[in-house]
C-alpha cells in the first residue's frame, strides 16, 4: 500500500481537533496525519508555506486555516479578511500544485452565499449574487477557493475541492462569553447562571432557525471527502432540512445538558441575525444515503461534558 501523508492546516481548531479525535480511532496503517497550527508556518508568507510543505511532504491536504471572526470583526477589518485569506489560499493551492499533492480539501461556509437568495441553498448557488456587505472581504476570498478548485483542475488536472458545512459546534470550540457562536456562548453563560442561581438569558427572540453539525460528524465526513469524493465542485456537509432547529430549542437542549433548572428568558433587544440559512444536503445524501448523524441532544451532552471537565484546566477551553 502506498503511504499517504495528510497535512491538516488549522489543525488545533474546532474541526481540526475533531478530525484528530476521529482519526485516532480508525487510522489505517498507510496514513500518517500531521496537524499543523500557526506555530508551524505563516501561511500568508509563500516562503514559510513552502518550508512547511518541504518539511512534511504531504500527499494530501485538508486546509482549515483561515482568518475568521464574528460580525463586528468582519465589518471592521474587511481588507485584512480579504488579503489574509486570499494570500493563505493562494500559497496553499500553489504549493499543492507544485508538489503534486493528490488531493486538497478546503473549507467554505454557508455565510459566503448571496445575501438575497431563495431557500434551500445548494452548491450551485454560491456565485449567484453579492454576499452580505458585512462580511464581503471574507466571503469573496472564500468564493475564490471554489474558482481556484475549478481552474487548477482545468489547467493542471488537480484533484482539489471544497466542503461547505452549516453551523458547527463541539469540543474545542471558542467558548467566549461575547464573541463566540451561539452554542458555545450559551453553554458558557448557562454554566455560570447555574452556579450563580441567576436566570439564563438567550439573545434575540429564539425564533431563528439553523442546521447544526457536530464537529465529530463533520470530521468523519471530511475524512470521507478526502478519501472518496472526486468532484472539483463543492459539497454541502449538513444535517437535512428536517433537522433545522430554532435557537429556543437549542437553548432548551443546552439547559438540559447543564441540568439547569432555573428560569430561561429571551433578550429581544439583541439582534436575531438572519432568520434562516436553510441548506440542502441532497448531494451528500446521494453519495452517503446511510450516514448517521449524532442525535443533537447526544452531541450537546458530549460537548457540555467536555466543557465542564476542562473548564478549570489552564489553556484547555478557549473562553
Ligand atoms: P450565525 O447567525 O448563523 O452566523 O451564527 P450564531 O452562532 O452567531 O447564531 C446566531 C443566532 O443565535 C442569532 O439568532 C442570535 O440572536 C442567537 N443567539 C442567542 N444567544 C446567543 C449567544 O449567546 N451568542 C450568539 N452568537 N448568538 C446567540
Amino acid at each position: 500500500m502506498t503511504k499517504k501523508v495528510v497535512l491538516v492546516t488549522g489543525g488545533s481548531g474546532l474541526v481540526g481537533s475533531a478530525i484528530r479525535e476521529v482519526i485516532a480511532g480508525e487510522r489505517p496503517e498507510n496514513e500518517e496525519w500531521i496537524f499543523a497550527s500557526s506555530k508551524d508556518a505563516d501561511l500568508c508568507d509563500p516562503a514559510s508555506t513552502a518550508a512547511m510543505f518541504e518539511k512534511y511532504k504531504p500527499t494530501h491536504v485538508i486546509h482549515l486555516a483561515a482568518q475568521v471572526g464574528g460580525l463586528f470583526a468582519n465589518m471592521k477589518y474587511k481588507v485584512e479578511f480579504w488579503r489574509n485569506n486570499i494570500a493563505m489560499n493562494d500559497n496553499i493551492f500553489q504549493e499543492c500544485h507544485k508538489r503534486g499533492v493528490e488531493k486538497l480539501v478546503s473549507c467554505l461556509s454557508t455565510c459566503i452565499f448571496p445575501d438575497k437568495t431563495t431557500f434551500p441553498i445548494d452548491e450551485t448557488m454560491i456565485h449567484d449574487g453579492p454576499p452580505h456587505f458585512s462580511n464581503e472581504g471574507y466571503a469573496y476570498a472564500k468564493r475564490m477557493v471554489d474558482v481556484q478548485n475549478r481552474m487548477y483542475k482545468a489547467q493542471h488536472g488537480c484533484n482539489f475541492t471544497a466542503v461547505i458545512p452549516t453551523n458547527i459546534f463541539g469540543k474545542h470550540d471558542n467558548f467566549h462569553l461575547d464573541n463566540s457562536h451561539v452554542i458555545p456562548g450559551l453553554i458558557h453563560r448557562g454554566y455560570l447562571c447555574k452556579q450563580k442561581g441567576e436566570p439564563f438569558t438567550i439573545w434575540g427572540s429564539g425564533t431563528p432557525l439553523r442546521q447544526f453539525i457536530y464537529s465529530n460528524d463533520l470530521a468523519r465526513l471530511m475524512i470521507w471527502t478526502m478519501r472518496e469524493y472526486q468532484e472539483a465542485d463543492p459539497i454541502i456537509l449538513s444535517v437535512g432540512e428536517e433537522d433545522e432547529i430554532s435557537i429556543a430549542d437549542v437553548a432548551r437542549s443546552v439547559a438540559k445538558a447543564l441540568d439547569f433548572q432555573g428560569e430561561v428568558n429571551f433578550d429581544t433587544t439583541k439582534a436575531d441575525g438572519q432568520f434562516k440559512k436553510t441548506a440542502n444536503n441532497a448531494k451528500l445524501r446521494k453519495y452517503l444515503p446511510d450516514f448517521k448523524f449524532t442525535p443533537f441532544d447526544e452531541a450537546m451532552a458530549s460537548t457540555v461534558k467536555w466543557f465542564m471537565e476542562n473548564y478549570e484546566t489552564p489553556g484547555a477551553v478557549r473562553k
